[in-house]
């Protein structure tokens, strides 16, 4: 059983509590216009033109498939960028097996592993055995999530994840499909399922002004989330927008919300009950 893996970051502090190993699995089903992460959405489709802009030749086209010399690569980030397709050549289809032994290198500095995407759940199968091996050599796990996947449908998984950090990209379906393109009515069940649950671990706003009603968004989720916190630690991530590494097309038009205006989302979610809010 193999996943696409788009890249592991040794140490991470931003991926949840502690110092942890984030793995990015490539696949979304989403297309937030914000995305920082772009190159993560699509697999590649062998069109070739990331070839030409690497400037070490780590990159080969062979049997009209684009071949990858990690050894060469000088993680210039040119390929992605150059990519029509929202997709990256340094793309490993690795097992569980050979994601863990990465993982090893970093215990034990590390207090657990998130795995992020794209959209990670995408890659269930892989999911489940990958944290069942990580769990035993007693890690936590942690799933970084838009919440499309319908969690309560599969105990499997949840018995070996300890949290999930849900994206709230919008309130309203409207408000949502404005942003990621599609509705988010699996979203909002998610929300309440994970709360009552006791497996839900962060809840986290993009806050784009203009974009999207992030008042109403805060509000309503807040008030879902805030009466189930004594089932587990719960934290409100609210996010400055900026524009780095969002695509070209989209950067123009988006804005960055101002300190006060974040503030008064984060007083927003603490009036609603949420006791652990950060601005960020
Ligand atoms: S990131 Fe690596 S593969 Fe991509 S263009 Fe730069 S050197 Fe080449
Ligand atoms: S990563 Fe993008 S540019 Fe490179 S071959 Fe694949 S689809 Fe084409």
């Amino acid at each position: 059983m193999k996943a696409l893996v788009n890249k592991i970051i040794p140490f991470s502090s931003v991926d949840g509590p502690g110092n942890r190993t984030a793995i990015f699995l490539q696949g979304c089903n989403f297309n937030c216009l914000y995305c920082h992460n772009p190159e993560t959405i699509n697999q590649c489709v062998n069109c070739g033109q990331c070839v030409k802009v690497c400037p070490v030749g780590a990159l080969s086209m062979q049997d009209g498939k684009v071949c990858y010399d990690y050894t060469k690569c000088v993680f210039c980030d040119a390929c992605f960028k150059q990519c029509p397709n929202s997709s990256s050549p340094r793309v490993r289809s690795m097992t569980p097996e050979e994601v863990m032994a990465e993982v090893r290198k970093n215990m034990p500095f590390i207090r657990g592993i998130t795995v992020s995407g794209g959209e990670c759940t995408r890659w269930r199968d892989f999911l489940v055995e990958l944290l069942t091996i990580a769990k035993a050599e007693g890690l936590s796990t942690l799933l970084d999530s838009n919440g499309s996947y319908d969690f309560s449908t599969d105990p499997e998984l949840l018995a070996v994840t300890d949290g999930v950090m849900l994206d709230i990209k919008a309130w309203t379906s409207e408000d949502h499909k404005a942003v990621t393109g599609v509705d988010n009515t699996q979203v909002r069940a998610n929300l309440e399922f994970l709360a009552r649950a006791g497996k839900l671990e962060e809840l986290r706003t993009v806050v784009v002004p203009g974009l999207f009603d992030a008042e109403t968004a805060v509000r309503e989720a807040s008030a879902v989330a805030a009466p189930w916190q004594d089932k587990h630690p719960m934290r409100y991530k609210i996010i400055c927008y900026r524009p780095m590494g969002v695509r070209e097309s989209e950067k123009q038009r988006l804005q960055q919300p101002t300190a006060e205006y974040l503030q008064q989302l984060a007083d927003l979610a603490r009036s609603q009950g949420i006791h652990d809010v950060v601005i960020t």
